[in-house]
C-alpha cells in the first residue's frame, strides 16, 4: 500500500464544473508531488458503493460536493467537530484501517482568506453583518464566532432561515430584518456576502450601502466576477476588501497536506492558475 502512488479526487453531480482538479493538479506539478487528483461523477445511488471501493483503489481521500454534502454523514465513520455544527463536510479523509473522516474546511478557508487578504484583521473590532442563510452561511458563522467576532447580525432574505441559524448557533447572532440591512451597515466592523447575489448569471445585489464605513472590512462570497458590484462600492468608499477565490483555494489546503503530504501555499502563481 506504501508504494502507491496517492489518488485524490472530487465527487459530485454534476462535476465537469468543478475547480478542484486544476487547484490540486497545479500543487502536486508545483511541488513535485507524485498524486493524482481527479473528477468522478457519482449518483447519489452509487455514493456508498463508490466511496467503500476508493480506499482499496489506492484513493487516500476525496472533496464532496452538491449533491453529496450531507449524504456523506451517513457513510462517514467519523466526523469532525466543525462538519458537525455546519451540517455538511466537504473533505474526506480514507485512513489506513479503511475508515473514512468526514471533515468540513469551508469555514477554515473563509477565515484564511481573510487573514491573508486583510493582514491585521481583528476579530474582535466590533459586530458582522453576515448576508444570507444558505448551506456557505452555517460555515461562515461557525468559523466567525471560533475567531472571536462579539456579534454576529444576520440578514436573510428568508428571514425564517436566519432565525433558524440563530436558534442553531445563540445569543451572539441577531437577525436583521432584509429590509432593514442598510442600517445595520454602519454598526458593522465586517461585511460578509454569503448569498448568490452579485454572481454571474444571478440578480444584483440591491441593498443600500451608503452607510459603509471607512474603516469596515468587505468580503464576498462570489468570486465570478472577482470583483462584485459590493466589492467595487466597498473600495471606492474607501473599505478594505477581500475577495471569495482566496476562500475556494485555502478550503483545499488542510485536504491536500493529509493527502499528498505537504502544506501547500496560496499565491499569486495559484490564483493566476485558476483565473486562466
Ligand atoms: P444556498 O445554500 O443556495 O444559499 C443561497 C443564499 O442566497 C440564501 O441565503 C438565499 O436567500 C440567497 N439568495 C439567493 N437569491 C437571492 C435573491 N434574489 N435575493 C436575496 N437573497 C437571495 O447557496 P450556498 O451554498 O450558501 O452559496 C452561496 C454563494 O456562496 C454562492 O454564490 C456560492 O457560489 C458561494 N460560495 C463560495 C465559496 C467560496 O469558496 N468562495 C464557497 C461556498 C459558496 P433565501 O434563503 O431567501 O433563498
Amino acid at each position: 500500500m506504501t508504494d502507491r502512488i496517492p489518488l485524490a479526487a472530487v465527487l459530485g453531480q454534476p462535476i465537469h464544473h468543478s475547480k478542484s482538479p486544476r487547484l490540486h493538479g497545479h500543487w502536486l506539478r508545483r511541488y513535485g508531488l507524485p498524486g493524482h487528483y481527479i473528477p468522478i461523477e457519482v449518483s447519489s445511488g452509487d455514493l456508498e458503493d463508490v466511496l467503500r471501493m476508493m480506499p482499496r483503489m489506492g484513493f487516500v481521500g476525496a472533496n464532496v460536493t452538491i449533491p453529496h454534502k450531507v449524504a456523506v454523514f451517513e457513510i462517514a465513520d467519523q466526523i469532525t467537530d466543525r462538519a458537525t455544527i455546519i451540517g455538511a463536510a466537504n473533505t474526506l479523509i480514507f485512513r489506513a484501517d479503511g475508515k473514512i473522516m468526514a471533515d468540513n474546511t469551508d469555514g477554515y478557508g473563509f477565515i484564511e482568506n481573510l487573514r491573508q487578504g486583510a493582514p491585521g484583521w481583528d476579530a474582535g473590532a466590533g459586530p458582522a453583518l453576515v448576508l444570507g442563510a444558505g448551506g456557505a452561511c452555517r460555515a461562515v458563522i461557525t468559523s466567525l464566532l471560533e475567531a472571536g467576532v462579539p456579534q454576529i447580525l444576520l440578514s436573510n432574505r428568508t428571514r425564517i432561515k436566519a432565525e433558524q441559524l440563530q436558534e442553531d448557533f445563540g445569543k451572539r447572532v441577531q437577525v436583521v430584518d432584509w429590509v432593514q440591512v442598510g442600517n445595520a451597515i454602519e454598526d458593522a466592523a465586517l461585511v460578509v456576502n454569503t448569498t448568490s447575489l452579485g454572481m454571474v448569471g444571478q440578480p444584483e445585489m440591491r441593498i443600500p450601502l451608503d452607510g459603509l464605513q471607512k474603516n469596515t472590512l468587505v468580503t464576498d462570497l462570489v468570486y465570478t466576477p472577482l470583483e462584485t458590484n459590493l466589492l467595487r462600492v466597498a473600495r471606492e468608499a474607501g473599505c478594505r476588501t477581500v475577495d471569495g477565490l482566496g476562500m475556494l483555494l485555502h478550503q483545499a489546503v488542510p485536504g491536500f497536506e493529509r493527502w499528498f503530504g505537504r502544506r501547500p501555499e496560496v499565491d499569486d502563481a495559484l490564483r493566476d492558475a485558476m483565473l486562466t
